[in-house]
């Protein structure tokens, strides 16, 4: 059982990082990961009251506060006509609405957990993490990175065009994805993010010159290409060379998806 000494409600992120220097400290997000383990606590430091809720759309990008919910990114206009609703793909299917209004961006891609859509599909696009020590951070260099006691403050997505889509296996709806795959058109490439290897996602870069309008022969060729690249486990979803088989077609369903003309 998760116990907890003390409670923060920080009034700056300058305390809350502060505070979470020390290992017995934890920040807080939607509590939904924190809850399931057991450990003792000496302060947990909830960041609710430092406006980092809600997403804030420029011209250039999008700003993700770390306490915005997964149900917020998953209804999210401009963020889904963006990415072709490969957001909206990526976090339906975890768990259920109520658990989605409060489990948050943050919590999920701090975590990066080796089962995470989350983490998978905002490896796909131009983003990067601002942290409040580290500053920024490509997300596909911060999914490599050991977790540290920094405070994810927001994820920022550059409006680059791209073409995207999200594919995921599942034994049910709901249950951890046995396989996650988000592809992208981006900068004149190919990339294919694969997680729940179960692993940290990873990308993959097509470097051949694919062109966006691929067709169903290549796409398979690169997904077999991309199941090449990866290393795959096995855990009570599914085994290593079942994952290594389903990725080129998760890969190339997703790329002749994205590869549609809006
Ligand atoms: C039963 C269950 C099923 C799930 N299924 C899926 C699934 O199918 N797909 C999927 O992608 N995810 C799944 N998840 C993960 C979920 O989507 C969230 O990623 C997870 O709950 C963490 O988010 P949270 O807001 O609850 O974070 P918390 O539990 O509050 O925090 C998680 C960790 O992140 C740290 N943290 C939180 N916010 C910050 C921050 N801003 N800066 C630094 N550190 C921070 C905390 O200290 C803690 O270590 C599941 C979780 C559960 C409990």
């Amino acid at each position: 059982m998760l116990q907890i000494k003390q409670y923060v409600k920080a009034q700056s992120l300058d305390e809350a990082y502060e505070l979470n220097q020390k290992k017995s400290n934890v920040i807080v997000g939607g509590m939904h990961w924190l809850k399931m383990s057991s450990r003792s606590v000496g302060t947990a430091i909830d960041l609710s009251g430092l406006g980092l809720e809600g997403i804030v759309e420029t011209e250039e990008a999008f700003e993700i506060g770390c306490m915005t919910t997964l149900r917020m990114l998953e209804t999210h206009e401009g963020l889904n006509i963006y990415t072709m609703n490969a957001v909206r793909d990526a976090v339906k299917d975890i768990v259920g609405i109520q658990f989605r209004n409060t489990a948050t961006v943050g919590g999920s891609i701090f975590g990066r957990y080796g089962f995470s859509d989350v983490l998978t599909v905002f490896m796909a696009m131009d983003a990067y993490v601002v942290c409040h020590k580290a500053g920024q951070i490509s997300i596909r260099e911060y999914a490599k990175m050991k977790a540290d006691r920094d405070i994810l403050v927001k994820i920022v997505v550059k409006k680059t065009p791209v073409h995207m889509a999200y594919q995921a296996q599942r034994h049910a709806r709901t249950d951890f994805p046995m396989l996650a795959v988000a592809v992208s058109f981006l900068d004149g490439k190919w990339n294919a993010v694969v997680g729940a290897r179960p692993a940290r996602a990873a990308a993959v870069v097509d470097e051949t010159g694919l062109a966006l309008d691929v067709t169903e022969a290549q796409a398979k060729a690169f997904g077999e290409y991309v199941a090449e690249q990866l290393t795959f486990g096995s855990n009570m979803r599914g085994s290593a060379e079942y994952r290594k088989m389903i990725t080129p077609v998760l890969v190339k369903r997703a790329m002749l998806a994205a590869g549609k003309e809006l």
